[in-house]
């Protein structure tokens, strides 16, 4: 099959001709029809993931067919159209036997724990758990978008931080994270504040929804301007970058009991970043993590996504083919437009 691989971290990847993946006896291959482009995908590249062992296919944003089962697969069958999130769960450790399959200890991530989806097939470990069926009205580019920031978002604010309708949102970094959130956060009743450094993306949240908007470039204050605009400070906020500064206005700029979620990556120097305690103690502020979506949670979002009510093929910029997957890798840390690039020509 053709894959993008990497031998060297940093060093350019190449489209190759590599051998066709076989399934685990709990497994499948999946046909890869769609697969996202991810920041993710280019610190996996830069040699910030520990899980990567090379030579590397990255790529953990996918949908596709079911090409081939394992013997232990029992409820799917061949040819069907399924997605994954990015983590998968092993289905028996306690995290996943709780119902927490996003947070287990054996936990598959297509590229990264194993070859990732930038080919024409990728193996997919514990298929029982972790495959979630695809209506035929979803395309594949539109489910290959789901996977990572999407549901990351989806648990962010429908199950860690339970937003309830009429209360303020704010949204820290507006990239496909925090465009996602505007979106569900905004399909849930919120009134979103949507902060950025860039004007295009602040006018693409307010399109998406964001009542309020505030540039970081030009407001010294963000924390000052946010509390002004939701008279006392915000009910639930995200951290959609992953930065020091903007984890740490999220949880500044709470409200008495707000809750905090991180859902923007920390890597490397920016792993443990200060935080305001003294306030999360005397404000009795809430802190959260989210960390992908388990599967059977997929059921909720189609919904909301069969009935118009969220639409993340908004968030899809263009469609490129796997020749053109190593100069869109490499570019990740360089330009950041509104859209995601999605390869769907293999
Ligand atoms: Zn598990
Ligand atoms: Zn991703």
């Amino acid at each position: 099959m053709k894959a993008v691989i990497f031998e060297q971290f940093g060093k350019p990847p190449r489209v190759q001709s590599v051998a066709d993946p076989t399934p685990a006896a709990t497994g499948v291959v999946i046909k890869v029809e769609a697969t996202g482009l991810c920041r993710s995908d280019w610190h996996g590249w830069m040699g910030h993931d520990a899980d990567i062992v090379l030579p590397h296919v990255p790529g953990h944003e996918l949908a596709g067919t079911i090409q081939a089962m394992g013997k232990h697969v029992t409820r799917w069958r061949l040819g069907q159209r399924v997605t994954v999130p990015f983590v998968g769960g092993c289905g028996h450790c306690f995290e996943c036997n709780s119902g927490n399959h996003q947070v287990c200890e054996n936990q598959f991530q297509p590229g990264f724990t194993a070859w990732g989806s930038f080919a024409e097939y990728v193996a997919v470990e514990f298929a029982d758990t972790n495959l979630v069926a695809l209506p035929d009205a979803l395309d594949f580019a539109t489910a290959a978008s789901l996977g990572c920031r999407f549901v990351t978002s989806f648990r962010a604010i429908v199950d860690q931080a339970k937003v309830k309708p009429g209360e303020w949102v704010a949204v820290h970094g507006c990239g496909g994270v925090g465009l996602s959130a505007i979106m569900i956060a905004t399909a849930m009743g919120a009134n979103v504040v949507a902060i950025d450094l860039t004007e295009e993306k602040l006018a693409f949240a307010r399109e998406l929804g964001a009542i309020a908007t505030i540039n970081a470039r030009e407001t010294q204050d963000v924390v000052g301007a946010m509390r002004e605009i939701t008279k006392g400070g915000a009910h639930v906020s995200i951290d959609a970058l992953g930065h020091p500064s903007t984890c740490f206005n999220s949880i500044a700029n709470l409200r008495r009991r707000g809750r905090h979620v991180q859902v923007g990556l920390m890597l490397g120097d920016h792993a443990q970043p200060p935080v305001p305690m003294d306030k999360i103690i005397a404000h009795e502020l809430e802190i959260y993590g989210s960390h992908g979506m388990q599967a059977f949670r997929y059921n909720a979002l189609m919904d909301m996504l069969a009935t118009g009510k969220l639409l993340p093929q908004k968030l899809i910029g263009k469609e490129i083919t796997l020749d053109d997957a190593p100069a869109a890798l490499m570019a990740m840390d360089r330009f950041e437009g509104t859209g995601i690039n999605v390869i769907t020509k293999f």
